[in-house]
């Protein structure tokens, strides 16, 4: 957003709204951060400012995976990082994923559509078979729950065809993003008044003053002696030093009408670039194929595209029978993160140790970034956080 010195003078309201901590962006990783800080201290007076409405950027437009891991199989994170680093990642999200059921969903389970009956990764060569396998013995060897299944288990419990077979990850589950979202919220206004949400206000500036810093929105000002970017893909657009960090990357998705059925759980394909997922009210959602436009896919603009649609409706054509020619009701795309090294990132700005960020999800950010918000909360009041997510790794 760009502001002229006209609009900028005017004064919104007649003072500055003051709190301890701002938090630029309504998504999950923003009512994380806000979840954990309150947590750690119920005094805390927080502002989550949100340009548009709680949950319109990813995740309120994601597919509902909760997975484990990272971008990629875990043999190739073992080959990247080593055995020890690839197990630590992996537990990192494993905890995740434990921390949303302890303290967001404690027994809500249906009101978000919430099921953790595992995810698969299915092969439909040979060559991606081997690795899968590769992947499923080392897995197996560090105690991670996992299970290989062959073309027949593809077509009898996924009822897909086209696919030699496949492994399980046992831990992961899925969920209705936007629902979830709404009962972090819920957790935190039960954990009292002092996290206040301010949707429609676009932050279009940071600025140090003394002690403290002062954020302009297009409605007012507010004063914090912290800030927090929460704005994954769009970080860049707010401050520089994310430009050669996050990188703002789209992806596209579509959704059939309701169907019978069939589905054991979410599935991945084409290693890990393309996923879908049946919902617990039969609607089957499919995303991915930016790899056939990568230059394209780059960038903050939501617009959904013919090739990867079609190619989308393809996938469904070939590999799903029960979806052949049925309804699709609803089209769209959303502005991931991604990190350079497919791993999150939390830190302060090398240019002010009061302004904090968290980000670079990855594509994985409802399995990532509740943690994430634990350890920006670590990080502000002084405990270590893990080096393979802190930005420190950059420096
Ligand atoms: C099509 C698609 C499918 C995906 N599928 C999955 C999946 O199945 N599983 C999974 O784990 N992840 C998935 N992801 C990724 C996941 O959605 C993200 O990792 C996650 O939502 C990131 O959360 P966030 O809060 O960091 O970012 P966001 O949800 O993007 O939130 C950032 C917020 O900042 C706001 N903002 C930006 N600039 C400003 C400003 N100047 N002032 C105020 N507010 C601002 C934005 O409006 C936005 O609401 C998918 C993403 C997409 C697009």
């Amino acid at each position: 957003m760009s502001v002229s010195y006209w609009n900028d003078k005017v004064v919104f309201s007649p003072n500055d709204i003051n709190v301890d901590a701002v938090i630029i962006g309504g998504g999950i990783a923003g009512h994380s951060a806000a979840f954990w800080l309150q947590k750690e201290d119920p005094n805390l007076k927080i502002a989550i400012l949100e340009k548009h409405h709680l949950g319109d950027g990813a995740t309120g437009r994601n597919a509902g995976f909760i997975t484990c891991g990272s971008v990629e199989h875990f043999n190739r994170l073992v080959e990247t990082h080593g055995k020890e680093m690839a197990k630590e990642i992996w537990d990192f999200s494993e905890k995740n994923l434990k921390l949303i059921k302890e303290h967001v969903i404690k027994g809500q389970k249906e009101d978000i559509f919430f099921e953790d009956k595992g995810s698969f990764s299915l092969a439909s060569e040979d060559s991606e078979l081997k690795e899968l396998q590769k992947t499923a013995k080392l897995m197996s060897s560090m105690d991670i729950e996992v299970e290989l299944i062959d073309e027949k288990d593809v077509a009898s419990r996924l009822g897909a065809e086209g696919f030699v077979g496949g492994i399980k990850y046992c831990d992961d589950a899925s969920v209705n993003p936007i629902l979830l979202l709404s009962l972090i919220r819920k957790r935190i206004e039960e954990g009292g008044s002092n996290v206040k949400f301010y949707e429609h206000h676009e932050v279009y500036e940071v600025e140090q003053k003394g002690d403290l810093r002062r954020v302009k929105t297009n409605k007012a000002h507010f004063e914090a002696s912290i800030v927090i970017y929460a704005t994954n893909g769009y970080s860049g657009q707010l401050n520089s030093y994310f430009s050669d960090k996050i990188f703002p990357t789209r992806g596209q998705i579509l959704i059939t009408e309701p169907l019978d059925k069939f589905m054991e759980g979410p599935c991945y394909a084409n290693f890990v670039l393309d996923y879908f997922r049946q919902l617990p009210t039969g609607e089957l959602i499919i995303g991915g194929f930016r790899q056939l436009q990568k230059d394209a896919e780059v960038g903050l603009s939501d617009e959904i595209t013919d090739v990867i649609q079609e190619a989308l409706e393809g996938f469904l054509e070939k590999h799903l029978p029960k979806c052949r020619n049925k309804k699709i009701t609803h089209r769209w795309s959303g502005v991931m993160g991604f990190s350079a090294d497919g791993q999150p990132m939390v830190g302060a700005l090398p240019s002010d140790n009061q302004v904090y960020f968290l980000g670079g999800f990855t594509a994985h950010g409802l399995g990532l970034a509740f943690h994430t918000g634990k350890v920006l909360s670590d990080l502000i009041f002084g405990r270590d956080i893990p080096g393979f997510i802190s930005a420190k790794r950059w420096n």
